[in-house]
């Protein structure tokens, strides 16, 4: 079996690695990956990244199975590509891709099927925006419709910062297109939570439950990041809660696609905020796996990931149930200096352990310099998952290993899990 992962982050580095461990592969190549890729002997780089030549190069290869990590190419249509030339693949269409590249489809979606979610209104004017923003009052939600990195959301606490945000996406064009239109929307309060399934067109698979750190310091201070660690499971996800998403937003989500005409096939995952009473709402839909949540979701699978992959593209997800690891996983970023502005590259990165049982690093923004030395190329740098009996020991298998990594301006912060040890079990 040879596979393709597309995509070069931490998230296809924990999954190119979970793949190579299958007894069924021969090879696992990744487009365009990263240092950490490309040091993995059973791994093998391609540097290609357009959509049509990847195909050419899945037909000459032989290549059985491709799988998609980020949104980019997913919403530029690589699935559509592929399948119009009769190759597996595995991710949404362009046309279900619009759940997570277009705010204003999903919410409009969402609020058609009855899913659960902050009440909103989309504008691509100003001034009704602005008129929108002094009815509804502050604190109040700015998102850009289109993809942004990370960078649409404006979480605003005051009727100014509200106001500046629209000017920013409607007015200035500080995010081109995708700020062209701007959802605008009630702030909700609780915890969040990811909630990642594999969808095959009709059945459902879930993933483990997971929680991510969205802000770069301790005690969520600090401007929003792509995420600066995560950990597996997440106990706010109690069975009850677990059933109730299912019921009430991952299912009428799938079939509320279906009836829209549009099969959805890939990873679904959607960012939950959960209120002091345990009601969930939809905060998000992504339709790819998250990045940190990979990297300790796929520390806890024990199932064989090929299989996995091949029911996915098969349609067969029904037939298998996934295994995990009992233990935590927790995985902490090491992030560059500048990160999240204005990341610093070529800073030379020591010290990276070999994997143990109870702690494995997974690489994203890294690459070789001329003399094969491995340094930093990208914000997010490493990502370091500890697994341990408890939350606590996951927490210290992580930060022993974290300790031991040298780069210049290295940035992480010290308190990843700290909801999950505060949960009484
Ligand atoms: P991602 O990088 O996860 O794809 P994104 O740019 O698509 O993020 P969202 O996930 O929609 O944006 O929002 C980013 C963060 O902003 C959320 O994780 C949450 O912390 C906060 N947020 C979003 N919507 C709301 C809301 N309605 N109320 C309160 N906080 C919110």
């Amino acid at each position: 079996m040879k596979i393709l992962v597309v995509g070069s982050g931490g998230r296809e580095h924990a999954l190119a690695w979970k793949l190579a461990q299958s007894e069924r592969i021969q090879s696992v190549f990744v487009a365009p990956g990263n240092g950490g890729t490309a040091l993995n002997t059973y791994l093998k780089n391609i540097p290609i990244t357009d959509p049509v030549a990847l195909a050419d190069f899945v037909v000459q290869e032989q290549i059985n199975l491709t799988v998609v990590g980020p949104e980019v190419p997913l919403a530029a249509g690589i699935v559509n590509i592929f399948r119009d030339r009769g190759l597996k693949i595995f991710g949404p269409s362009k046309e279900a891709a619009q759940l997570e590249s277009s705010k204003d489809f999903a919410k409009a979606f969402m609020h058609r099927h009855a899913i659960p979610t902050a009440e909103y209104q989309t504008f691509s004017e100003l001034q009704p925006a602005h008129a929108y923003i002094d009815a509804k009052g502050a604190p109040i939600v700015i998102k850009a419709d289109g993809l942004a990195a990370g960078k649409g959301v404006v979480v605003a606490m005051t009727l100014d910062e509200a106001h500046a945000a629209v000017d920013m996406m409607l007015s200035d064009n500080k995010l081109g297109d995708a700020g062209a239109r701007v959802v605008i929307e009630e702030f909700l309060v609780g915890e969040e939570a990811s909630f990642i399934v594999m969808v095959d067109g009709k059945n459902i698979l879930p993933l483990a439950t997971s929680q991510d750190h969205k802000r770069l310091l301790d005690d969520d201070q600090g401007p929003n990041t792509g995420g600066m660690g995560a950990y597996s499971p997440a106990p706010i996800v109690t069975p009850q809660l677990h059933a109730r998403v299912m019921r009430e937003i991952i299912q009428p989500t799938v079939q509320g696609m279906a009836k829209d005409g549009i099969v959805f096939t890939g990873f679904l995952y959607a960012g939950l905020m959960i209120d002091d009473q345990g009601n969930p709402k939809t905060l998000e839909f992504n339709c790819r796996m998250g990045d940190p949540e990979t990297q300790p979701i796929m520390a806890r699978l024990k199932t064989d990931l090929v299989t996995v992959m091949e029911h996915a593209v098969n349609g067969t997800l029904d037939t298998i149930e996934l295994e995990w690891d009992r233990r935590t996983a927790m995985g902490v970023v090491m992030a560059a200096a500048g990160y999240p502005d204005d990341p610093r590259k070529g800073d030379v990165i020591s010290g990276i352990p070999e994997e143990t049982a109870d702690c494995v690093t997974f690489h994203a923004g890294t690459t070789l310099n001329e003399n094969k030395q491995l340094i930093t190329n990208g914000g997010r740098v490493l990502c370091v998952v500890g697994l341990g009996d408890t939350v606590k020991l996951a927490q210290k298998h992580a930060y022993d290993t974290v300790e031991k990594i040298r780069f210049q301006g290295a940035q992480y912060r010290r308190d990843i899990g700290w909801r999950a040890l505060n949960k009484k079990h």
